[in-house]
């Protein structure tokens, strides 16, 4: 059976390409960059080229790029980060909606004694602004807000928020990872201070990252040991996966226009198709601020997992809203936020595209799943109950 991968916010396959380029340093060249021989010395001529690609991406500078394990690793240690290097101030900002990288870290440090703001967002997934600015004080140490939504795709206007902050003296956090490779960021136009990305998100391996940091940022290292990445990150380069990832970005720098058409024109048929078919679903956040590759749609009166289940019988690919938490289905932080109702919020699917899928395999997807909503609406008791309720105006 074939494979129709729409999970890519969850991992992406690494590009062939991008696997041909690592391979050499994983069998021939596997000296270590730091070392003083011609055999280590041209590996880590390599990474320093990778560190060129990677800025490039993002419009930074060579040095302003820190490789590390992930992104996860990359957000905390900017916040970290943050707070070391302002150790007079409590007080943190961030948003309801963030990846758990950044919002089980805040709720530690929370419990550690710091003062946290998780500011909430409309049921568009969307952020006010003013209300983030008077959450501004001059206890705040960092704001770290996502640019992207990793279940909704929805965008944040992190370039605004950042200069709010930056007129009060407060460092600016961005957690990038879904946005990296989708949309362009340049970061000349902004005065952001810190940015994590993932390689695994862009057609790179799992296992490595990167934080940018603007030049002139205090900084205070998250890993300590020895002198690499100048001493801002310690331990031994993963000299084939930072490869990796330095190409990884010259090809989705090079495919952010194919990203946004022909992505987003497959993203939009996809939903357009299963808002036409299937009766009592919806789209999840806000449809115009937003990546170009996802789509979060809720099957009111089914489980998320049941129809994720059933598209797995036929090779299909993606996740859903809920997770499984202690034995109860719990929807997911992000839907909650948003206040999507319970019955809707269940049976959210998250669809998230690559320049890897097909029109064929979209019209597969489009022509399948009605079909599985309508037998598994057929065995909930819910169902009837909404639709009874739906039919005499209520539901
Ligand atoms: N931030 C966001 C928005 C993400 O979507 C993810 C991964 O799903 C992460 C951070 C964590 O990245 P990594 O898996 O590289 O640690």
């Amino acid at each position: 059976m074939k494979t129709i991968y729409l999970d890519n916010n969850a991992t992406t396959r690494v590009a062939p390409e991008v696997l041909e380029a690592m391979l050499p340093y994983l069998q021939d060249y596997y000296g270590n960059p730091s070392s003083m021989h011609t055999f280590g010395g041209q590996v880590g001529r390599r990474v320093r080229q990778a560190r060129e690609q990677v800025a490039k991406i993002i419009g930074a500078q060579p040095e302003e790029i820190i490789f590390t394990s992930c992104g996860t690793e990359s957000d905390n240690t900017a916040i970290r980060s943050a707070l070391a290097t302002n150790p007079g101030k409590r007080h943190l900002v961030t948003t309801r909606v963030e990846h758990p990288a950044v919002h089980s870290l805040a709720a530690r440090l929370a419990q550690e004694g710091y003062r946290l703001t998780e500011l909430p967002v409309d049921s568009e997934g969307r952020l006010n602004l003013e209300q983030y600015a008077r959450s501004l004080t001059p206890d705040t140490a960092i704001v770290s807000m996502m640019w992207a939504n990793n279940e909704t795709g929805v965008i944040f206007p992190v370039e605004e928020a950042a200069t709010l902050a930056h007129n009060r003296g407060i460092l600016f956090h961005t957690d990038a990872v879904q946005a990296v490779g989708k949309i362009p960021i340049d970061m000349r136009a902004n005065c952001i201070d810190m940015l994590s990305l993932s390689g695994h998100k862009l057609h790179a391996p799992k296992g490595v990252g990167a934080l940018y940091l603007r030049k002139g940022t205090r900084f205070s290292p998250f890993l300590i040991g020895g002198h690499q990445e100048k001493g801002r990150r310690g331990g031994t380069e993963n000299v084939p996966s930072i490869i990796a990832l330095g190409l990884a970005c010259d090809l989705a720098a090079q495919k952010l226009t194919t990203e946004n058409t022909v992505v987003k024109e497959l993203r939009d048929k996809l939903e357009n198709a299963l808002l036409d078919r299937v009766p009592r679903c919806r789209v999840n956040g806000d449809r115009v601020q937003r990546l170009p590759n996802t789509s979060n749609i809720s099957f009111e009166f089914v489980e998320g997992e049941a129809i994720l289940l059933r598209l797995d019988e036929y090779g299909i690919c993606a996740s859903s809203g809920s997770a499984c938490t202690s034995g109860s289905l719990q929807p997911s932080h992000v839907l909650r936020a948003m206040g999507v109702p319970f019955t809707m919020a269940h049976g959210s699917i998250r669809f998230s595209l690559s320049i890897y899928n097909t029109e064929e395999e979209i019209d597969f997807v489009s022509d399948t799943l009605p079909g599985i909503i309508e037998d598994l609406r057929a065995l909930s008791p819910y169902w009837e109950a909404g639709d009874a309720l739906c039919a005499r105006g209520e539901g």
